[in-house]
């Protein structure tokens, strides 16, 4: 599950693209014939029974086969594909990913028939070259590779590959609905949310809802998002004037005083980024934090020199600066500006893999010392008109990108900070004017993502209105389809998981009796929020809500939307922190926890089946709702939420020895999860999903020390109803993408590493040294 870290200013989700390098580059010992031979006939045994050596060396006569020398690249994947013999065709999931219309240069005519069957099967993808390197040789580990490829696609060996056997019917079946990212569990149930709350809000377009009630604001705001003729007809008039006042700004002052205004009228498209929550070292008060200019590709889509996705983002944003009425040489040249001074600025952001240390991103500025960093515009006037100047420090959470945001506004710049002021007004304004600006935002994530099809008008309509109106509908949801009985149930399946993991700290070999008891004392005092907030928050209570036919646009009750929202944020600055508060809807297929409040917080969304279904066996359960609760748990010691204490402060609670060793342990998490592929020339970050992956471990310990309770518990029950939860489907871009932004493990690995790290496993489907599965005791990790 997505752990909220401190950090709630990450960069927006947009994609970047791996390099297809199909195997990894190492310097390791490469592989002699024999050695291949010998770990063919033991991979390829239950795929193809009875093969035999001859069958792999085929054309060499005996006792000529050199076999200790070392094996030329080609021949390996010759021998690969006579060991497997009949390979199946990629169906499904493998068909999305494979490259099928791969080729080569350099095979020769003798190879061409098995290699062109490891490239249909998809086992075999292109090298950027366009060469297969014929006469490369290649190290073991690349032969694991291979053949790990190839029992994938098999899918039919829980010693070899968990996640394709649990789930390869499922897997070759799958669509992903049109306009989608992804198919799988969660998306499943996230739409089957998403028709409750169409159920919901249907019934109250129905309806005369009194005039101010939250039922007629949700009614009318759905009413105005999916009036796309009123929206085309009033086109981009809303922002105009703010461009044309963009445009005619003479200093970097004018044009900042211009995005203030907007931020004063229109609540959109302003420069500067103030966030109010909790103060990471006192957090029961609200404090104000800064993280800079910000740019709306995530870091390495711009360091890493991917020009597929500058085209993309820079055609984007041609026919953006277009739409608003500039010519299309200009236009371009403006785009070209944008995506240089965001480079600019992601260049010196933080790695997203640091941000979420609490070291990283609490760097305490007086606010004197933070006004006098911008010396091309007037911060103290800004900070007065926004409200936040009663604050009297800013944690800034990224110092590099601070410095460089300073930096960069200045006089010689001011043409490209206009292209970049405009840009983000036409991408922040555009989803809520005419249908042109959807296009083009759909169009943008469709080729980045590599989606298929549009979601009708009623989908987006609703996907906006869940998470505009989220406070009301949430309530609407909740009381519909959320019982009392449900919420005390899961309330003491927590409170369990909090015993049996007081228990596990209680026998840790590695932690001193003194951390064991903060550790304790840290469960103790956790605070548990399940289904919906007792409280819900009123915070759109004066705001005016209307259709175009009343007067009113989408446009302006995003405007009023906003306004109330930020007013709120603002006005709470300095004040105590609202601990009922959630992070979350109701209908969110998710769950979360919050270091600053030491809460873990489930909504009513994710408290269904196939997570949590009272019909089925409770093995299954523990699978998977199990696993969930024990997962946000474990989020408390997880290399971040371990450096805040049982009241939400960044605090050291640690011994100096302990908390070593608590850091070799997460080192080794890293390097047990890193490296894995996902699918071929896309590899797990060890790294960038450390904190999940620690989760996932301790996650997986409480819930099977639950199980192992029980009388004759079914641990198979128990592994499946686990993998099936993760069973997901995503196009080969989004699985790219996803590899260098998302801190939680592609879906395979965190079923495959996570399975193969516990005794229970093996006992249960009796894997040994021979399997790929199998990862030897010592390399294995005990944290939690
Ligand atoms: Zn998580």
């Amino acid at each position: 599950m997505k752990k909220i870290a401190a950090l709630l200013l990450s960069s927006s989700l947009f994609l970047t693209m791996l390099p297809a390098t199909a195997l990894a580059q190492e310097a390791k010992p490469n592989v002699t014939r024999a050695e291949v031979v010998e770990f063919l006939l033991n991979a390829a045994d239950d795929y193809n029974p009875g093969i035999k050596k001859e069958d792999i060396l085929k054309g060499y006569s005996k006792g000529d086969a050199k076999e200790d020398q070392e094996v030329s690249r080609i021949e390996v994947l010759i021998m690969l594909s006579r060991a497997f013999s009949n390979l199946p065709a990629p169906k499904g999931n493998d068909l999305r990913v494979a490259n099928t219309s791969a080729s080569f240069t350099d095979v020769p005519k003798w190879a061409q028939d098995e290699i062109s069957k490891l490239i249909a099967s998809g086992v075999l993808t292109d090298y950027p070259d366009g060469k297969l390197g014929v006469s490369d040789h290649i190290t073991k580990e690349q032969l694991l590779t291979l053949t790990k490829r190839v029992m994938a696609l098999e899918g039919s060996n829980p010693r070899d590959d968990y996640y394709e056997y649990v789930n390869k019917k499922w897997l070759n079946d799958s669509k992903i609905p049109a306009g989608e990212m992804s198919n799988g569990v969660f998306n499943e149930l996230a739409k089957a949310n998403e028709d409750r709350t169409k159920a919901i809000i249907d019934e109250l377009v129905k309806k005369q809802n009194p005039a101010g009630s939250k039922e007629q604001k949700i009614a009318d705001f759905y009413k105005s998002v999916l009036d796309m003729e009123s929206r085309n007809k009033q086109g981009i008039k809303p922002i105009a004037p703010y461009l044309a006042d963009l445009d005619k700004a003479s200093s970097v002052k004018e044009l900042f005083d211009t995005s203030m205004k907007m931020e004063n009228e229109i609540s959109k498209g302003g420069l500067l980024s103030f966030a109010v929550m909790g103060d990471a070292k006192d957090s029961n008060v609200n404090a104000l934090y800064f993280s800079g200019l910000g740019t709306r590709l995530d870091k390495n889509s711009y360091v890493s020199g991917d020009e597929k996705t500058k085209k993309v983002y820079t055609n984007y944003l041609t026919q953006l600066f277009v739409l608003s009425g500039t010519d299309e040489i200009a236009a371009k040249a403006q785009a070209e500006d944008v995506y240089a001074f965001e480079k600019e600025l992601a260049a010196s952001s933080m790695d997203l893999q640091d941000q979420g240390k609490v070291e990283n991103y609490y760097n305490p500025y007086t606010k004197d010392k933070f006004i006098t960093l911008f010396k091309s515009i007037d911060m103290s006037k800004y900070m007065k008109e926004l409200q936040v100047d009663k604050a009297d420090k800013v944690i800034v959470t990224d110092v590099g990108l601070l410095n460089k945001s300073a930096e960069v506004l200045n006089e010689k710049n001011l043409d490209k900070i206009k292209s970049y002021a405009k840009a983000t007004l036409l991408m922040n304004a555009g989803g809520t004017l005419s249908g042109d600006f959807l296009k083009l935002a759909t169009e943008f994530e469709a080729q980045l993502f590599g989606i298929e099809g549009e979601k009708t008008n009623e989908e987006m309509a609703v996907m906006t209105t869940q998470t505009v109106m989220s406070q009301y509908l949430s309530q609407e949801f909740a009381e519909k389809y959320f019982t009392k009985e449900a919420k005390q149930d899961v309330e003491q399946m927590v409170k369990q998981f909090i015993e049996v993991y007081k228990e596990r700290i209680k026998a840790l070999d590695w932690m001193s009796e003194a951390t064991k008891a903060k550790a304790i004392k840290k469960l103790d005092k956790m605070t548990i929020k399940i289904g919906y907030p007792d409280q819900w928050n009123d915070y759109l209570k004066d705001a005016s809500i209307k259709t175009f036919a009343d007067g009113g646009s989408l446009f302006d009750n995003i405007v009023v939307i906003n306004k109330a929202l930020k007013k709120q944020a603002f006005a709470s600055l300095g004040k105590p922190v609202d601990k009922s508060s959630w992070m979350m809807s109701t209908y969110e297929v998710n769950a979360y926890y919050n270091p600053l409040n030491n809460e873990i917080v489930f909504p009513a969304g994710i408290l269904q089946a196939p997570f949590y279904d009272i019909k089925a066996k409770r093995e299954t359960n523990l699978g998977a709702i199990g696993m969930v609760i024990a997962h946000e748990i474990s989020h408390a010691f997880d290399n971040l939420g371990s450096a805040y204490d049982e009241n939400g402060n960044a605090v050291n609670w640690w011994t100096p020895e302990d908390f070593k060793k608590f850091q070799e342990k997460c080192d080794q998490v890293i390097s047990y999860y890193d490296h894995v592929e996902v699918l071929p020339g896309v590899y797990n970050n060890g790294k960038l999903t450390v904190s999940e992956n620690i989760a996932d471990l301790g996650g997986m310990a409480a819930s099977l020390q639950v199980l192992s309770k029980m009388e004759n518990p079914d641990f198979k029950g128990y592994f499946e109803g686990y993998a099936t939860i993760w069973r997901m489907t995503m196009s080969k871009e989004t699985v790219a993408y996803l590899s260098t932004v998302d801190t939680h493990s592609a879906n395979k690995v965190r079923v495959n590493r996570t399975v193969s790290n516990f005794p229970e496993f093996y006992k249960a489907y009796q894997v040994n040294e021979k399997d790929a599965m199998y990862v030897a005791p010592k390399d294995r990790v005990s944290i939690w």
